[in-house]
């Protein structure tokens, strides 16, 4: 029997606002356990939370890119819950009434596009953070992080295999580093994600019994947890079995998944509306005003590569896949203005250096000045391209300006016909074989001919000259004969 797979996705996104949710304390990351705290994200009794304005404003910024509806009025709930890391006791988050419902985002996967719904985005406070040492037989409890705001975005089941899941993901960070709401660290875990699994037999509608599965911490994990469930439902309902809905933990180690607990029910937390807590209520002013004030996306951004810039499809994705590659390239064409020559060397040469280096591109070694002034180099017949990779090679080394690199290791190209000239000759009267074999009409002995005579000139003839001269010069030593 054939299966489909059926995906949706939860994502909490931690904002980048400078204070938490309810109160003014620090959200900074990495600080000293339980120094970012006050009465009101310890959950003293007595005190009141006070919504920031930034959070709010922040959640919207990810609803109108999401192509969300927003709603004029929403509400904040407390999810009843115990756990040492929750020193309230509850969970506040939206629950009933988000502040986002029914949007979308397209993704592309292998050329294809594809829309992935929306169902809803609420904002809610994370809780703190339990340290277990091995070496101890307790636990200990950092509160900094109680309070720090969230987004939770989740997905419609609209995924039907691993790398949808994946391209979905890439395309929501994306978007939430190019809003700036949110930095998208997955290991540190700013950025985390569950996914629910199900299959069902291919060609139904009914969704299948879904698992959820948690403690996926990088976009890798993502994947290979998905496809190890989805082929562990297969089983299951191969042998006869039935799947149960429970929460089940990845361990990244074993690559399997382990059963957590079943899974809970909405009715078992006792939500109910936050009476601390105002109904939010947002305007079309507000929310026109931050739609004007949000940059470029990345769905947009794309279109103008493709237009503006004539770059292939491939191209623009991969250059837009996040605002400061795609500023770098378009810092590039400041100074050189041929956008598919910046787009070669910039997905061949430079990211692949980035890439080896475990780099992003703010720490890119070569900046884009410098690679403009390499390609300026190449097209003015300065150097060849083959000598460029070379000098490239050399800046994000030293990171010297390639004027200089050409300069101390005397790479500039060699076009003089002269000094051609007595290369050609050298290397024909070295190959007296293979010049009767060209005469006698094997005439693939050329390429060879081109490739001795850059390899003599340790690449820096220039390719075009030299194919002239040892035409006229193979030609003028068959006339000898
Ligand atoms: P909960 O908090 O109980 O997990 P949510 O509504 O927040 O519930 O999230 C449910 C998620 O599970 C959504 O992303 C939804 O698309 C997905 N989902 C729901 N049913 C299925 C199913 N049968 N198979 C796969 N995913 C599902
Ligand atoms: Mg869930
Ligand atoms: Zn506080």
């Amino acid at each position: 029997m054939e299966f489909e797979p059926v995906i949706g996705l939860e994502v909490h996104a931690q904002l980048k606002t400078r204070s938490k949710i309810f109160c003014g304390c620090s959200t900074e990351f990495g600080a000293e356990p339980n120094t970012h705290v006050c009465p009101i994200c310890l959950g003293m009794p007595g005190v009141l939370p006070v919504l920031n304005k930034k959070v709010v404003e922040y959640a919207l910024r990810m609803a109108i890119a999401t192509h969300c509806r927003i709603s004029p009025e929403s509400r904040f709930a407390r999810k009843n819950y115990f756990y040492p890391d929750l020193p309230k006791g509850y969970q506040i988050s939206q629950y009933e009434l988000p502040i986002a419902l029914a949007g979308y985002i397209d993704i592309e996967l292998n050329g294809h596009n594809k829309r992935i719904g929306i169902t809803r985005i609420h904002m809610e406070e994370d809780a703190g953070k339990l340290l277990h040492d091995p070496d101890q037989s307790f636990s200990r409890v950092d509160l900094n992080r109680t309070g720090v705001p969230l987004i939770e975005i989740v997905s419609e089941p609209d995924m039907r295999s691993p790398e949808e899941a994946g391209a979905y993901l890439r395309k929501l960070r994306s978007l939430l580093r190019y809003l700036d709401i949110c930095d998208g660290n997955m290991e540190e875990g700013s950025f985390r994600c569950d996914a629910n699994v199900s299959i069902r037999p291919a060609g139904t509608e009914t969704l299948g019994t879904r698992t959820e599965l948690k403690n996926l911490n990088s976009f890798k994990h993502v994947e290979k947890a998905i496809a190890y469930e989805i082929n562990r439902q297969k089983d299951v309902v191969m042998d006869g079995g039935q799947i149960f809905q429970e929460t089940l933990l990845w361990n990244p180690d074993k690559g399997q998944t382990t059963s957590m607990r079943s899974k809970e029910e909405a009715h078992d937390y006792r939500y109910f509306p936050d009476p601390d807590l105002l109904p939010l209520m947002v305007d079309d002013d507000w929310v026109q005003q931050i739609t004007q004030s949000l940059p470029e996306l990345p769905d947009a951004k794309r279109e103008r590569f493709s237009t503006a810039h004539g770059l292939p499809a491939y191209d623009a994705e991969v250059l837009t896949s996040s605002r400061e590659l795609a500023d770098y390239f378009e810092s590039c064409l400041e100074d050189y203005s041929n956008p598919k020559q910046v787009s070669n060397w910039i997905m061949g040469s430079l990211l692949a250096l980035l890439n080896a280096e475990g780099k992003d591109i703010q720490q890119s070694p070569i900046a884009p000045r410098a690679l403009a002034a390499l390609l300026k180099l190449i097209d003015g017949n300065v150097i060849s391209g083959k000598i460029a990779k070379t000098v490239f090679d050399e800046m994000a080394r030293t990171g010297k300006p390639p004027e200089t690199i050409v300069q101390e290791k005397g790479l500039v190209q060699v076009t003089d016909s002269s000094e051609i000239e007595q290369i050609v000759q050298k290397v024909l009267a070295r190959n007296p074989k293979e010049v009767s074999d060209y005469q006698n009409g094997k005439e693939k002995v050329f390429g060879f001919f081109v490739g001795q005579v850059m390899r003599e000139s340790k690449g820096k003839a220039n390719p075009q000259r030299v194919n002239e001269i040892l035409k006229i010069q193979i030609d003028v030593s068959s006339d000898r004969q």
